[in-house]
């Protein structure tokens, strides 16, 4: 598959959605002022899926395994900035204003997050225009073009797989055994202060309790675990 792509400077990838981030990124936007959630969400995991299944293998590099009552699951931890109706370095002509250490997935959009996952352009929050043949080369036979976002891209992966223990150890921390299934649920928000807590240790936070009781309240629906 061929596709080319020219960003239209549209800013939709900055607004409306969670901007998932490593654990370095979220205490430098914590560090900003900025709330960082903690999104968790447990998979159905009845069958090991085989090597080839990417989306699958993607998933359990980020889990941990569990049982919900007799069902097998997956746990994925994710921690994420809610962008609301606009990021908070979105400048007003839709520049962003950290753009020089701005998040991986910013540097990498509209790639996926594994160069193994099909790239859906209509997936993608860019508009059709930014699609059209002529634009830049972003992938040429399934395959993304350009070392540098080669290496963006799996170093993101790399990341996000190398953050899974800790962010497994955090969600122990909170004493979070419930969550949504195969969905995502607010567990928290913290604002810059809690930052400097997040860096000295990941059990000693006297505000996790409350945000455990914040967001269990929030759409909890599924799991033990
Ligand atoms: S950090 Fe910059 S590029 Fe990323 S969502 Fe915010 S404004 Fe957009
Ligand atoms: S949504 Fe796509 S086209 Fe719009 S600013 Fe983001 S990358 Fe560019």
């Amino acid at each position: 598959m061929d596709i080319d792509f020219r960003c239209t400077e549209c800013g939709d990838c900055c607004r409306g959605f969670r901007l998932p981030l490593s654990i370095e990124e979220a205490l430098s936007w914590l560090h900003d002022g900025n709330p960082v959630e903690v999104l968790c969400e447990a998979i159905p995991w009845v069958d090991e899926p085989p090597l080839t299944n990417f989306v699958a293998t993607f998933k359990r590099e980020r889990s941990f395994s569990g049982m919900s009552g007799a069902l097998p699951i997956r746990v994925i931890v994710t921690l994420a900035a809610p962008l609301g109706s606009g990021c908070p370095n979105l400048s007003t002509d839709n520049q962003c204003k950290i753009y020089e250490r701005r998040p991986r997935t910013c540097r990498t959009y509209p790639a996926e997050a594994s160069r193994l996952i099909e790239l859906v352009p209509q997936s993608r929050r860019c508009p059709p225009e930014a699609w059209q043949p002529g634009g830049q080369p972003l992938m040429r036979q399934g395959t993304y073009v350009g070392s540098k976002l080669i290496a963006l891209v799996q170093d993101k992966l790399t990341q996000s797989v190398n953050d899974a223990p800790l962010l497994s150890s955090l969600r122990q921390a909170l004493g979070v055994h419930r969550t949504a299934l195969s969905n995502e649920v607010a567990l928290g928000q913290y604002g810059a202060k809690c930052a400097r807590r997040l860096e000295s240790g990941l059990t000693h936070c006297p505000i996790w309790p409350f945000a455990r009781l914040s967001g269990c309240t929030k759409g909890l629906t599924a799991d033990t675990f």
